[in-house]
């Protein structure tokens, strides 16, 4: 249960809600957001003689009920979805985003051919990672400072918002100078500690899910930061752990339509993680869209076969552009039968006869 509060509400009001939810030992969690201050309760609702007299106290606005353990950020705590905003992007309203770029930022010539072609390709932010969580520690681990310098060039140039990957508390400062969007990788989605920092940042944060995590489990992190007084949470699946050999990843479409449903949080897909294929790339684009997602993550590289990571999944600049050209065709047509008239009885029975 949620006690939703107007934003003029005074501490003393705040206050009052809290001590009295605590008498009747319910744990009580204040959140200020933009419009609205949240009182937070681990209950799904409150029996009838609370909810008069907590509506009774001043400043309360209304109660809300919600069964799920992801209080914030579930679909019941808010009329409306919510739309994140960075730099002039909408990302969650009525039109789906495309955010491309290559996996890691690796010399300012790559970088600026990267933008430069989703740019013209009509991409409407730019992604590229600084810094880079490897599985192994020999491989490029990317260019840290450098790469977020040459980010904010790149947006200078091509106006694109920028996302970019934090994965360190120590990071989030140097980061935020430069990023649009802060990036939370899979392997991190439940590193609490980095949660708990971004939760204070004034920038939206990309949540991806874990490849092991369950979708509440997910929501649950997205809690963190909403919890924390960041409301700009933006969700985005990338595949989950299976047994195929032939993709990375297993795509899990039925999440990013579940996810849809249980929360207001924008949800992005990301196929170029999930299979690890470009060939696989503009068939799960489509598939994602048909699912409801508010878009799309794309890896694009100028010159994939030499990139420094994942360049099996990165599509080209001509490859992501005729990619874009077939998300504006609509999904494959459907042969829709017409009904069978319905035959008379007694001609049914006459059937049924000759069978026998
Ligand atoms: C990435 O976006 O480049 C990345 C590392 O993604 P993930 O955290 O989903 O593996
Ligand atoms: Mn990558």
């Amino acid at each position: 249960m949620l006690v939703s509060m107007r934003n003029t509400a005074t501490r003393e009001d705040v206050l009052r809600v809290v001590s009295t939810l605590q008498n009747r030992g319910i744990q009580a969690h204040v959140v200020r957001e933009a419009s609205r201050i949240v009182v937070v309760t681990n209950q799904s609702k409150i029996d009838g003689n609370d909810d008069k007299s907590l509506r009774l106290l001043p400043a309360v606005d209304s109660l809300i009920n919600v069964t799920h353990r992801f209080k914030l950020a579930s679909i019941q705590s808010r009329k409306q979805r919510t739309i994140v905003r960075a730099g002039d992007v909408e990302i969650g309203g009525e039109t789906a985003v495309v955010i491309a770029g290559p996996c890691s930022v690796e010399s300012r010539e790559q970088l600026m051919a990267a933008a430069r072609g989703v740019r013209d390709g009509g991409a409407t932010m730019l992604r590229g990672g600084a810094y880079k969580p490897r599985t192994s520690p020999y491989e490029f681990q990317g260019l840290g400072a450098k790469g977020l310098k040459l980010l904010a060039e790149a947006r200078e140039e091509t106006g694109l918002p920028i996302v970019t990957e934090v994965m360190s508390t120590d990071d989030v400062e140097i980061v935020c100078e430069y990023a649009d969007v802060l990036q939370v990788g899979a392997r991190n989605m439940q590193n609490f500690a980095l949660l708990r920092r971004l939760a204070t940042v004034d920038k939206p944060v990309l949540l991806k899910r874990n490849p092991a995590a369950t979708v509440e489990e997910w929501l649950l992190a997205a809690e963190y930061l909403l919890a924390g007084g960041n409301s700009n949470v933006i969700l985005c699946e990338r595949g989950i752990k299976g047994s195929g050999a032939e993709t990375r990843n297993t795509f899990d479409i039925g999440a990013v339509a579940l996810a849809r449903q249980l929360t207001h949080l924008p949800v992005l897909a990301d196929p170029s993680h999930a299979t690890g294929r470009r060939d696989l790339v503009p068939a799960l684009s489509r598939a994602a869209l048909a699912a409801g997602a508010d878009g799309l993550l794309l890896e694009v590289h100028p010159n994939p076969e030499n990139a420094l990571s994942d360049g099996a999944q990165s599509l080209n600049v001509a490859e992501f552009a005729k990619l874009m050209r077939g998300l504006a065709e609509p999904v494959r047509k459907v042969q829709v039968r017409a009904p069978a008239p319905l035959r008379h009885v007694s001609q049914r029975r006459e059937i049924m006869h000759a069978n026998q």
